[in-house]
């Protein structure tokens, strides 16, 4: 029996979830959602772990979903106070048609000169393409696309019963190409990674290929969470429908874990992605929107790089001591009002090992990536991306 969605409209206090600076795989520092639950109703959805959806019973996340009618409201009040900023949000699910709230959200961003960052599993994000290319025009920002599979993929069917409401993937390819030809940042997520679906060196170099193909200037990936009530449904699906699979998560995926427990290299997929998005001409990080002009630029793309660096560091398995002099001077640099060129041009190195947590060792890094930076010898020339090296 087809089950009948039930809409709950309600009157959220506060809508704005913020960060103490931006996040380092999406470059958002705020993130604001319309409905609670998701009529896609992923089969992997980690939205279903019990801090993030309110109901006892997982079943109910694709058929009961919460409306916050008073979003807009809430959002333009909450921006009102905060310095400009990348903002997560957009929710195209079919609930969309119906009220409509993502599209006032982007118009409060729009209005208040926010970027934003939209990720969809649904080409319905096209009907407000207009306005998406007005905020962009505005505020350099990014639509991308949850993609784990692409058609001519050996896995994409099995793939897709993981997602079956959702829009096929085609479509979600199909409508990357019309983002990236209204000149947004476009690409892919490619999360989560299913064991025995998704990991297989076909299904990894047919997503980064039809990525590349449709526009999409990068693919980043991340693996499969299981937590609480989430976890217990999960189970019962592939018990149900994937009931060969079942040995394999239950040897990843032992009680208590949370991400997948792996005996050999942690790494060995991300690098594979990395070498198939070279091969393809994409990357394998989402590169970071910055507003021309912005007094900040140039401390952000040094974050970037910087950011950037402790994810190959990662990948190459270098020490935790070291990854952690990258990661700590990022965030002192995120966190440093003053302009970096100002402080390196008036100050030079010394300035540099003047920002707490960055140090002798991490000023030359820094000095060695601002001396790549055009902004140095014209001083007040806007910080292009197509500078930086990625
Ligand atoms: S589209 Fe996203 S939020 Fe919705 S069910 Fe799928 S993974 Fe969850």
């Amino acid at each position: 029996m087809v089950r009948r969605t039930e809409f709950v409209p309600y009157r959220p206090k506060t809508i704005l979830n913020k960060g103490k600076r931006a996040d380092h795989w999406f470059w958002s520092r705020y993130s604001a959602y319309p409905y609670k639950g998701c009529m896609h109703g992923c089969e992997f959805c980690y939205c279903r772990e019990e801090k993030y959806y309110p109901y006892d019973d997982p079943r109910d996340f694709a058929y009961r979903i919460l409306v916050k009618e008073n979003a807009p409201e809430l959002l333009r009040r909450a921006l009102s106070r905060l310095p400009v900023d990348l903002v997560m949000t957009g929710d195209y699910q079919p609930a969309e048609h119906k009220f409509e709230l993502s599209r006032k959200m982007l118009e409060v961003c729009l209005e208040m000169g926010f970027p934003v960052s939209v990720l969809e599993r649904s080409p319905l994000v096209l009907r407000d393409l207009a306005l998406l290319k007005e905020i962009n025009h505005q505020a350099p920002s990014v639509v991308f696309f949850s993609l784990i599979s692409a058609p001519d993929s050996p896995s994409y069917e099995r793939v897709r019963q993981m997602e079956a409401l959702a829009p096929r993937m085609e479509k979600r390819y199909a409508a990357m190409e019309q983002i990236a030809e209204a000149g947004i940042l476009t690409g892919a997520s490619m999360m989560p990674i299913l064991p025995g679906l998704c990991d297989t060196d076909e299904n990894l170099e047919a997503t980064v290929r039809w990525t590349a193909e449709h526009g999409g200037k990068f693919v980043i990936a991340a693996g499969l969470t299981l937590a609480d009530q989430q976890r217990d449904y999960f189970f019962r699906v592939l018990r149900e429908r994937f009931p060969d699979l079942v040995p394999l998560y239950e040897r990843l995926y032992p009680t208590g874990s949370y991400g997948a427990v792996r005996s050999g290299d942690p790494h060995a997929i991300a690098r594979c992605i990395r070498e198939l998005c070279r091969q393809y001409g994409i990357s394998d990080r989402m590169p970071r929107p910055i507003i021309p002009g912005d007094k900040r630029a140039l401390n952000k793309r040094v974050v970037e790089a910087l950011a950037n660096q402790v994810y190959s560091m990662e990948l190459e398995n270098a020490s935790s001591q070291r990854i952690w002099a990258y990661r700590k001077a990022a965030w002192a640099i995120e966190d440093t009002p003053q302009d970096l060129g100002l402080i390196y041009r008036a100050m030079g190195r010394k300035g540099l090992e003047s920002i707490e947590n960055v140090g002798q060792e991490m000023a030359q890094v820094v000095e060695d990536l601002l001396s790549r930076v055009p902004i140095l010898r014209q001083a007040q020339e806007p910080v292009s991306s197509e500078w930086w090296p990625p």
